[in-house]
């Protein structure tokens, strides 16, 4: 039985890498969850006559489009547009969109690959897709990035609609993209469909709560986490890499929760203060001046400023909130904090951790909140929004926080239940996957080829 599941295993992970070669983001996403399902397939042999796993790593569509625009200058600029639809067993294809210069098929693979997992653990009835742009918003004018939302809408609209694909931001797609995005689908449609998209302004069908999401949602997590270790926040130092919207809500929770946050980044540095950092102010640098993290020392002269983000994890601390993007936290990063007896990672971007840095900081014991858990909360809510748009009524934030609460509860039980019944530990990496594998091919099953 053994050599049959990993015989199969191999076969389809070799076809994997063929069809999608150097692609290794997309490939690494693979590699982790098809490591981590085997006891499932000695369970159920079904599944390998179904040929479950090939049917899941192949996207149901990969969409890649040309998005020309006129910069300020008046000359024309061409960017690569994406959307992968992985599939839509659960409910309509649901993900973010990235906006950065980094994306390329592979990015926007391994984000959809892992939204599938993802939006099949918060319970709610969402599928798998992601896209996004190569294109940079930094040092964009607004004017330049509303032409550049308006002519990726315009292609992406033939896509899209609220029972077939319902996209959100991501890195460099915030409420301000979204809103032009909208308002660019509106017009295409002539007519008014809030839930195409969500992360939307309040006053056009957002959900109060959407934006906190995911950090909050992180930290809510990793709180269930440590209860079951007999840790809390209370009185830990806390290190959160980034400063987007993940890491702002997630120091911010922490800090409500009673942890000390000492530091946290932006892709040029990290700011670092044992005594803890002034979120309130550095919500103010972020979302209101647009400002660089280092810009937070010229107020506070005892912060310290350190060049390049990757040296965050070198700050001692007791909880490590990777928060910014892929692959951050390597293998020296990792030894780094196991050295500083680090006594939890909770990764609130997706993906964040390498490889090797998962399985080193799961042999020291360090426990460990996979990506596809604990940062569900987002989308977890955009599926609210959804709900929300679809009923023409909206919930309260307190009604937002205490469902995300609940769905944040019930992911954990649901991935230690799992890491119990097939793997006989507490590993929430493998919990989360099995957990969120079995939904997705039951769903294969049921609907059949
Ligand atoms: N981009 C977020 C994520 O990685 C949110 C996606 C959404 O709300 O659709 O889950």
């Amino acid at each position: 039985k053994t050599n049959q599941v990993n015989e199969y295993i191999k076969n389809v992970y070799k076809k994997v890498e063929e069809r999608n070669e150097g692609e290794y983001e997309f490939l690494q996403a693979v590699r982790e969850i098809f490591d981590t399902i085997k006891p499932v397939l000695y369970d159920n042999p079904v599944y390998m006559k179904l040929n479950i796993l090939e049917r899941i790593v192949e996207p149901d569509r990969m969409i890649s489009f040309k998005v020309p625009w006129v910069d300020d200058e008046g000359y024309v600029q061409v960017n690569r547009g994406f959307r992968v639809q992985f599939n839509n067993l659960l409910g309509p294809y649901k993900g973010g969109l990235r906006f950065h210069p980094t994306v390329n098929s592979s990015i926007v693979k391994f984000l959809g690959f892992e939204q599938i997992f993802k939006n099949a653990l918060t319970g709610q009835s969402i599928g798998g897709g992601k896209g996004g742009a190569d294109f940079d918003p930094k040092g964009k004018s607004d004017l330049e990035i509303m032409r550049f939302c308006r002519s990726f809408m315009t292609e992406l609209s033939r896509h899209i609609g609220p029972n077939v694909d319902v996209p959100a931001g991501d890195i460099g797609v915030g409420e301000q993209e979204i809103g032009y995005l909208f308002g660019q689908y509106r017009k295409m449609r002539n007519s008014f469909e809030p839930g195409v998209l969500t992360g939307k302004p309040i006053a056009f069908g957002g959900s109060l709560g959407r934006k906190e999401a995911t950090g909050y949602g992180t930290v809510y997590f990793v709180k269930e986490m440590l209860e079951d270790s007999n840790y809390s926040f209370q009185g830990a130092k806390v290190v959160v890499s980034g400063s987007g919207n993940v890491a702002l809500y997630a120091m911010e929770k922490a800090t409500e929760l009673g942890a000390t946050v000492v530091a946290c980044s932006d892709s040029s540095g990290c700011i670092y203060d044992e005594n803890g950092l002034d979120i309130e102010f550095l919500k103010q640098i972020k979302e209101d001046e647009k400002e660089r993290v280092q810009h937070y020392t010229t107020v506070y002269s005892k912060a310290k400023y350190v060049e390049g983000c990757e040296n965050i994890w070198s700050f001692p601390c007791d909880i490590a909130l990777p928060c910014a993007t892929q692959n951050e936290l390597d293998m020296d990063a990792a030894k780094a904090l196991v050295k500083n007896n680090v006594k939890a990672v909770g990764e609130g971007a997706n993906m964040p951790c390498t490889y090797d840095a998962v399985n080193y900081l799961l042999e020291n014991d360090v426990l460990m909140a996979p990506a596809k858990a604990a940062n569900a909360g987002g989308v977890a809510v955009s599926a609210l929004e959804m709900a929300q748009n679809n009923m023409r009524t909206h919930l309260t934030k307190e009604e937002v926080d205490a469902r995300l609460q609940q769905i944040m509860k019930n992911i954990y039980a649901e991935s230690i239940e799992a890491a119990k019944k097939y793997d006989d530990s507490d590993n929430l990496v493998v919990g989360a996957n099995i957990a969120s594998f079995i939904k997705v091919a039951d769903a294969i099953v049921a609907q059949g080829v």
